[in-house]
């Protein structure tokens, strides 16, 4: 009965989460002395996965456009082939769209947002961010078949290399009842929820035209970009850089706000990332209270020396 791991990718390269939860899954096989399997979707370089302790891979070859329901059945199949105990997957769009259709096929059952390697295995007890993150469930997994979907950035990434056996599965002849009809790129630079560092920016920065601050710091230190709500509402910037309760969640390692509030809808996105600094002009910002350090000035002065900083810094 082996531990198999979900591993996403995108355009063929598998993503940064993936290679966490090989990792994750790597210390489960080795805590239960078991096997740890892989299942991907179109994966380019399968062989890059064998670094974080994968053992056999199935790489399933299949043209279909997402389909939550079609990837459920793949991965079902898959999983019970592979003789799976423990699924483990991360924690993006997709595999909480995925992951709820498998647990009810595998009659599994599921726990999202696990931050820690499990705190027993028998029985399997699993930390989990709850509250928008303010606050830990401890959540005991019960049924045969069992799934952690991990949050990302929470375990780390370690190197265990194993001999490797990648398998070919061709999935033909499923028919999706979704059609996708147009598909437009989303705009991002780099992912906000595979980034390490996260540079935000909010309505202190004043219009679009002042959001070379944010980008140039995102340059320099090869950050994602995102920004408040109302700064997307009013298309200053794309919807796909909105963070927080509606918007997207932010895990990343250092996350720096430049000009927001701190609203409490707005931290309940970010609060899972490690390390919040924050550029505020207003001492009583409620951002300071969350934050782990704080600038207070101006943005527009205390930015460019930012970069400047950080520019001679990295030609040393
Ligand atoms: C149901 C609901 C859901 C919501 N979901 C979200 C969500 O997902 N994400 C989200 O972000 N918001 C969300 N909001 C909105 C949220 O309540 C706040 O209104 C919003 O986060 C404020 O955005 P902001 O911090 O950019 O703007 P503001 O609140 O206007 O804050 C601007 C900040 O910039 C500072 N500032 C001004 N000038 C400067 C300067 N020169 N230098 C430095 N600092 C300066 C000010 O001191 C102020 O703190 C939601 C609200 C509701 C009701």
């Amino acid at each position: 009965m082996a531990v198999v791991v979900y591993l996403e990718t995108e355009n063929g390269n598998f993503k940064k989460s993936a290679l966490e939860v090989s990792s994750y899954g790597r210390k489960l096989a080795d805590e239960t002395k078991t096997n740890l399997f892989g299942i991907a979707f179109n994966s380019a370089d399968p062989f890059k996965i064998q670094k974080y302790g994968v053992e056999k891979l199935i790489n399933i070859k299949t043209d279909h456009v997402f389909d939550a329901k079609i990837y459920a059945d793949l991965l079902c199949k898959n999983f019970k082939d592979l003789s799976g105990k423990i699924f483990i997957t991360g924690s993006s769009a997709d595999s909480r769209f995925i992951f709820p259709i498998v647990s009810i096929s595998l009659n599994a059952s599921y726990t999202t947002n696990v931050i820690e390697f499990p705190s027993s295995i028998s029985p399997l007890v699993l930390k989990r961010s709850a509250f928008t993150n303010k606050g830990f469930v401890f959540t005991e997994l019960k049924t045969n078949h069992k799934i952690i979907g991990i949050l990302n950035n929470s375990f780390g990434i370690f190197e265990s290399v194993r001999k490797l056996e990648v398998i070919d599965y061709v999935a033909e002849g499923l028919v999706s009842n979704v059609q996708v009809k147009s598909i437009k790129e989303d705009e991002e630079k780099i992912s906000i929820a595979d980034a390490e560092i996260v540079v935000s920016g909010g309505r202190g920065l004043k219009g679009p035209e002042n959001w070379n601050l944010v980008e140039d710091l995102a340059k320099t230190l090869g950050a994602a970009t995102a920004c408040s709500k109302p700064v997307s509402d009013m298309g200053w910037r794309p919807h796909s850089e909105h963070v927080g309760q509606t918007g997207k969640p932010v895990a990343s390692n250092l996350y720096i706000a430049i000009g927001v509030s701190g609203a409490i809808q707005h931290l309940a996105g970010i609060n899972a990332s490690k390390c919040k600094v924050v550029i505020n002009n207003d001492p009583e910002a409620p951002f300071f209270k969350a934050a782990d350090y704080g600038v207070v000035g101006d943005a527009f002065e205390v930015v460019p020396k930012l970069i400047d900083g950080l520019k001679k810094f990295k030609s040393k």
